[in-house]
C-alpha cells in the first residue's frame, strides 16, 4: 500500500493553529470557562474525584445543576433536549460547521428505555433531514437493545429469550435505518466493545446493503486500534463492490483500549488491540488512504482529533485533485474538543460535523465523565486545548480596542 506523503508536502495550505477562526463562535466568557474546565481535568486528582462529586451532588438534588451546566455540560453537550441541540447546531453552522445529533443516553436496561431511545433517534432524523446544519444522526446499538443478547449472539449462545431480544433490537435498528433512507438522512452506527462488535458489524452490514443503493445512508464504524480492522475494511470494500452498494465508514481509533486489554488479560485471550499507539496511527492512516482512493465506492467520516491524520487526508484529497467539499468526505470531532481542527477545516471548505451529544443532565453524566477521563489520559489532549484557548485569549486581549 502506498504511504501518504509527509505533511510538509501537503498542498492544502491548512493552518490548524489559527485560533481566531477556531474560536470565533465562542465568547471570551465561554473561553474562560473552557480554560477553567481543562485546567481542572488536567489535574489527575481533580479529574478522578471531580466527576464523582458532581454526580453525587446532582443525584442528591443539591443546588449545583446551574453551575454544572455552565462549567461542564455546556462545554461538551449541545443541550438537554433536541430543540436545544438544534439551537447549538444552528450556531455552529453559522461558522460553516455541521453537526451529528447524538442522543447521548447510555446503555438502556429495558424495553421501555430501548423504545424511548428509538423514538428519540427517529425524531432527530425527522428534524435533521430538513436542516442543512445537521450532517448525521448517531445510533448506539446498546441504546436500542439488550447488551446481553448481543454478547450471547456473538458467542453463538442465544437462548430463546435472548433471540427474541436480539430480534427486537435488529427490528428497532431496521426501523431507524429505513426511516433514514426514506428521508435521505445519513446515520452513523457507533462502534462499541469487541465482545459485542461482531454482531454490531453484522447488523451494520445488513443495513448498508439494504439502504446504501444510491447514496451512503448508513455508515458503520471501524476502530483502528484493533489489529484486524484493516483486513476487515478490505473485505468490506470487496463485498460491497461485488454487491454494487456504497460503503459508509466512520473511521476512528477506538475508545475502549484499557477496558479491552484488561478483559483480554483477565479472561486469558490474546488482546484484539494493536501493540502500540504507532501501530494504531499507521492503521488509521492506511485505512484513510484506502478510502480516499476509493471514494467512488466508499464514503468517509473521519472521527478524529489527530491533527496529523486530518492533514494527511486533506493532503491526499488535494493530491488526487479532489475538491475539499467532496460529498464523500466529512471530518468529525466531538463538540467541545479540537475546535482548531474543525473550524479551520471548515473555513477551507471541507465538510466538518461536530458530534453533538444531548440529553438530560443525569443521563449524559457517563458521557461527560468519559470526556473528562479522556482529556486526562490521552497524552497532551487537555494541555493542547489549554494552550490554544490561552493563545486565543491573549490574541483577543491584544486586539481589543482601548
Ligand atoms: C466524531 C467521533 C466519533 C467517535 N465515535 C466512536 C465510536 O463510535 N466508537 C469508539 O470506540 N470511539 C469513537 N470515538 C473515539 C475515538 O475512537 C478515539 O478514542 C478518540 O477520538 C481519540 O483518538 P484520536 O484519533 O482522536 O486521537 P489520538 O489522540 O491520536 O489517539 C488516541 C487513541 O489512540 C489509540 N491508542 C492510544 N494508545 C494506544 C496504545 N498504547 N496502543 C494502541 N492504541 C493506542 C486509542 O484508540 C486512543 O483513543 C469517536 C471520536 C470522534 C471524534
Amino acid at each position: 500500500m502506498p504511504a501518504f506523503l509527509p505533511e510538509t508536502a501537503s498542498p492544502t495550505g491548512l493552518n490548524l493553529e489559527d485560533t481566531a477562526t477556531a474560536f470565533a463562535y465562542k465568547t471570551t466568557t465561554d473561553l474562560q470557562r473552557g480554560r477553567l474546565l481543562f485546567r481542572s481535568i488536567g489535574v489527575p486528582f481533580l479529574a478522578r474525584l471531580g466527576p464523582r462529586m458532581v454526580n453525587t451532588a446532582v443525584r442528591w438534588g443539591l443546588p449545583v445543576r446551574g453551575m454544572v451546566r455552565r462549567y461542564f455540560f455546556d462545554q461538551f453537550c449541545g443541550g438537554y433536549t433536541l430543540e436545544e441541540a438544534l439551537a447549538t447546531a444552528t450556531k455552529l453552522h453559522g461558522f460553516g460547521v455541521q453537526s451529528t445529533l447524538d442522543y447521548a443516553v447510555e446503555a438502556q436496561k429495558n424495553r421501555e428505555g430501548y423504545d424511548r431511545c428509538k423514538q428519540e433517534v427517529l425524531q432527530a432524523i425527522e428534524v435533521a433531514q430538513a436542516r442543512p446544519e445537521v450532517a448525521f444522526v448517531a445510533i448506539k446499538l446498546t441504546g436500542l437493545g439488550n447488551i446481553h443478547a448481543l454478547t450471547a449472539a456473538q458467542r453463538g449462545e442465544l437462548t430463546t429469550m435472548d433471540q427474541a431480544e436480539f430480534d427486537a433490537m435488529a427490528m428497532r435498528l431496521d426501523e431507524i435505518c429505513h426511516y433514514a433512507a426514506t428521508r435521505r438522512q445519513p446515520v452513523l452506527i457507533d462502534a462499541e466493545e469487541s465482545w459485542i462488535q461482531g454482531m454490531i458489524d453484522k447488523l451494520a452490514e445488513d443495513m448498508m446493503l439494504a439502504y446504501n443503493e444510491t447514496s451512503p445512508i448508513v455508515y458503520t464504524t471501524l476502530q483502528m486500534y484493533r489489529h484486524d480492522r484493516l483486513a476487515y475494511l478490505h473485505y468490506l470494500t470487496e463485498k460491497f463492490t461485488r454487491q454494487n452498494r456504497l460503503l459508509g465508514v466512520k473511521l476512528v481509533r477506538g475508545a475502549y483500549l484499557e477496558k479491552e486489554n484488561r478483559r483480554a488479560q483477565e479472561k486469558g485471550y490474546p488482546t484484539p488491540m494493536q501493540p502500540n499507539k504507532a501501530a494504531t496511527d499507521a492503521a488509521f492512516n492506511a485505512a484513510a488512504h484506502h478510502i480516499v482512493t476509493h471514494l467512488d465506492r466508499i464514503a468517509l467520516c473521519a472521527g478524529t482529533h489527530n491533527e496529523q491524520s486530518c492533514l494527511l487526508i486533506a493532503g491526499e484529497m488535494a493530491r488526487m485533485g479532489m475538491a475539499p467539499n467532496h460529498p464523500h468526505v466529512t471530518f468529525s470531532q466531538l463538540y467541545g474538543m479540537s475546535d482548531h481542527i474543525s473550524f479551520n477545516l471548515a473555513a477551507r471548505g471541507y465538510h466538518v460535523a461536530k458530534y453533538l451529544p444531548y440529553g438530560p443532565l443525569e443521563e449524559t453524566m457517563p458521557y461527560l465523565f468519559r470526556r473528562a477521563e479522556e482529556n486526562t489520559s490521552i497524552a497532551g489532549q487537555s494541555s493542547r486545548e489549554l494552550r490554544l484557548i490561552d493563545q486565543e485569549l491573549k490574541r483577543r486581549r491584544k486586539t481589543r480596542k482601548p
